[in-house]
């Protein structure tokens, strides 16, 4: 369980931690919490020879209101750090809420929203949420940056748009017309545990209407996946158990899960079809985004 050898920066800017990337390519891996990156190293699944830290960059460990456009959240917030935070608390509990879920104190202590979501595990909590929000993904390269909606940034399981030379900066939930919003997963224990299945929404309901609905599926694909039918379906009907209950049945068939040493795939597609309903009946009822 010793770590092999690496070479290790620590750079003070983000264009000095682009340039150190693009100057090693692929021998080079970023590091932020460590809580995923670290552990591979030790069980010898990945040996970068030169590591980035970024764990410098003050300025990507703040959660900021951009009046009238939305919250921005720097990559390095850690999970604790969301709990935490009273602009996430106002304008987008649901966030925080689901960091609450992740891991332990420990992990939710170092592990940062970046590390979630570069490391592109299908199970990982923040995505889904962050998909049903609408949010985006800041890369910043060597030769410049790019902005991408949070569905676009995962390509398979451990694999994302990003290349070699990029840095994942900066979250942004834009501010928005859903009136409630909320992840609730499955896992095997009640704490630090991976999620089973874990189902994010987020709907504008107006006089028991819904107007509109985003729904975003983890660890039931090789990558987080919009249930683009069900929230088709949403749209225009009236807030009923019998809706609800219809639109879990859709999500169900929405997904494409595998079987592991967690549950089996029929498992999991009944969970996303309990969870897809409770989820829009607490985020009708609880009405706060
Ligand atoms: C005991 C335990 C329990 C866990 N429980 C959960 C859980 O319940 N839910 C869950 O979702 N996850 C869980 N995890 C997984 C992990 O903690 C999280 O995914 C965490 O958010 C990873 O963040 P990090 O900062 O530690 O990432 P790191 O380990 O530092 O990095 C992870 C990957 O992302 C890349 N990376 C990191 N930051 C950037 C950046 N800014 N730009 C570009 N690339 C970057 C790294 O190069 C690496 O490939 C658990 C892990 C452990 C050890």
């Amino acid at each position: 369980m010793y770590l092999p050898d690496f070479e290790y920066y620590a750079p003070e800017s983000v264009a000095e931690a682009c340039q150190l990337l693009s100057q090693f390519g692929e021998k080079a891996k970023v590091l932020a919490g460590g809580t995923d990156l670290v552990v591979k190293m030790k069980n010898e699944l990945l040996a970068p020879e030169v590591v980035v830290s970024v764990k410098n960059l003050e300025q990507l460990k703040k959660v900021e209101y951009v009046a009238g456009k939305g919250v921005r959240v720097g990559a390095l917030c850690t999970h604790n750090d969301l709990v935490k935070s009273d602009v996430l608390k106002d304008k987008f509990a649901s966030v925080a809420n689901a960091a609450k879920q992740m891991a332990n104190n420990q992990v939710r202590n170092r592990g940062t929203i970046a590390g979630n979501i570069v490391s592109a595990v299908p199970s990982a909590d923040l995505p889904p949420i962050l998909i049903a929000l609408n949010a985006t993904a800041k890369l910043v390269g060597a030769k410049g940056e790019r902005t991408l909606a949070m569905e676009d940034v995962f390509t398979g399981p451990g694999k994302t748009v990003l290349a070699n030379d990029e840095v994942l900066t900066e979250i942004f939930i834009p501010e928005q017309k859903m009136t409630g919003s909320n992840y609730i997963k499955f896992g095997l224990r009640k704490s630090g545990a991976l999620a089973v299945v874990g189902v994010a929404v987020a709907v504008q309901v107006e006089n028991g209407v819904i107007k509109d609905a985003r729904v975003a599926l983890g660890a039931v694909a090789a990558t987080p996946v919009r249930a683009k039918k069900t929230e088709e379906f949403l749209k225009g009907k009236k807030v009923t158990d019998d809706v609800l209950a219809e639109a879990g049945v859709l999500a169900s068939g929405e997904c494409k899960p595998i079987s592991d040493i967690r549950a089996s795939a029929e498992y999991r597609t009944d969970l996303v079809r309990i969870f897809t309903k409770r989820a829009l009946r607490k985020a009708v009822d609880e009405g706060h985004v």
